[in-house]
């Protein structure tokens, strides 16, 4: 045995890592070779992309210091809305602390690019749970059905692909914008890759060219080479305590796309008039940077752990999706264990690889807005982070958990191996299944 090999057996025993599990683990390790190699290429070449953006637009040392304020003439904030432009290919991005989390970028984006009269599209079927207030699909104040915009909705059909005779039916002279969502979210649908998002925009332009395609991008940003915003869409939206902010950014969300539909936005955040001139970066830009600069890599990291949980998890027996082998458009990863004990012990692996909170022990609880208990893992430096090592599960049938983050491979690995731990601990995975 390697010195090395040795060295880290021993330390993952001092963690909690029997010997039957690592062994395992590491047998399943010695087959992904290949998928990690072409993850490694994605990250390079985004490096790259991201590296060459900021060398562009000449990124200097004041770009990194906030303004306070009204943030009149904040060069680094505005140099960072260039550096995103650059790298989504849009002609203008708004990337502000302001926006508080995902879906307020999207609320953001809808409420600022619809008017009263026009008709919202989704032709992927039912979007993530929190825009159902935003849209008012389940009614709630200041939603868009309060102002008189009407939503339309196309589900996929059971094979997954796009209803394209439902979406010319629903496409009407009153529909102004189509939302696309890129990743499946806590669904079980397949996440769309660019490819197909493109042919998508592709057949709905032919039919309205003046619709406004937008691509709710969370989770997807830097899994691929290119984004949604080289396959047609007018504006992509994310959250920064996602991908893109690379875990460093501590809040955070952005709109990248046309001119006009960033500023429209713009006029929205803060004010009709004022749109970008205002809002002060306080002092968040080192961070908006460097974690832009690290998140493909962080993302590379986040989609070994998904690759390898489901490697890990298939044959024993229980399923995965994304399968072990499907190719990846997000960084989501779901296990389904078909009881209660397999959600909860999962959970509590991933909480006890933590850094940080790793000595609490999650239980489910009642949560505000779902419809069942709910178990959450989370040890991050940034609270919520889900780019950070995380893991939720509804205590309800089919019992999946959902996985997703790992600022590093080595922690995602930790985190996993944990997990498995936890559940040979209490019996839920037998030591022989692990095939020794
Ligand atoms: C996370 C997410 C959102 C909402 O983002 P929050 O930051 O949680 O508000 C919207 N859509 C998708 C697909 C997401 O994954």
């Amino acid at each position: 045995m390697p010195m090395t090999e040795e060295a880290l057996t021993k330390m993952y025993a001092q963690m909690g890592i029997g010997k039957e599990v690592y062994t395992y683990g590491e047998k399943i390790l010695a087959k992904l070779e290949p998928r990690f190699r072409e993850i490694d290429d994605i990250a390079e070449y985004n490096q790259l992309k991201v590296i060459n953006a900021m060398q562009e637009s000449q990124v200097s040392e004041a770009c990194l210091l906030g303004t306070t304020g009204y943030g009149y003439n904040d060069l680094g904030r505005d140099r960072l809305e260039e550096v995103y432009a650059r790298v989504f290919r849009t002609e203008d991005a708004l990337v502000r602390p302001q926006i508080t989390c995902g879906t307020h970028a999207l609320a953001l984006a809808l409420m600022s690019n619809l008017r009263p009269g026009d008709e919202l599209l989704s032709p992927v079927g039912k979007p993530y749970d929190t825009l159902e207030e935003v849209i008012g699909i389940r009614p709630s104040r200041g939603s868009l059905a309060e102002y008189g915009i009407t939503y339309s909705q196309v589900a996929l059909l059971p094979d997954g692909s796009f209803d394209y005779e439902g979406i010319r039916r629903a496409l009407n002279s009153r529909t102004r914008l189509v939302t696309i969502q890129r990743s499946k979210g806590y669904q079980t649908r397949p996440t769309l890759s660019v490819k197909r998002i493109g042919e998508l925009i592709s057949f709905i332009k032919d039919i309205k060219p003046d619709v406004i395609c937008m691509v709710d991008n969370c989770y997807g940003e830097f899994v691929e080479t290119g984004e949604p915003s080289e396959a047609g869409a007018d504006m992509v939206v994310g959250s920064l305590i996602k991908n893109p902010g690379g875990g460093l950014a501590p809040i955070g969300g952005y709109i990248a796309g046309t001119r006009e539909c960033v500023e429209n936005a713009a006029f929205r955040l803060t004010s009709p008039g004022l749109g970008k001139e205002v809002g002060a970066s306080l002092g968040v830009l080192k961070d908006f940077y460097q974690g832009l600069f690290l998140a493909p890599a962080v993302t590379a990291s986040a989609l070994k752990g998904a690759v390898f949980a489901a490697n890990l998890y298939e044959p024993l027996g229980f399923a995965v999706v994304p399968d072990s082998r499907e190719s990846r458009h997000d960084i989501i990863q779901a296990v389904t264990f078909g009881n209660p004990e397999g959600v909860i012990a999962f959970c509590q692996g991933i909480q006890a690889a933590a850094p940080v909170d790793s000595h609490v022990t999650p239980q489910p609880w009642d949560m505000p807005g779902y419809d069942s208990r709910v178990i959450m893992a989370a040890g991050a430096f940034v609270s919520g982070s889900s780019i950070e090592l995380s893991a939720d599960g509804p205590i309800k049938p089919p019992y999946a958990v959902y996985f997703q983050g790992g600022l590093t491979w080595q922690h995602a690995k930790f985190g996993i191996l944990k997990s498995l731990q936890s559940l040979v601990n209490k019996r839920l995975v037998e030591k022989r299944q692990l095939g020794l």
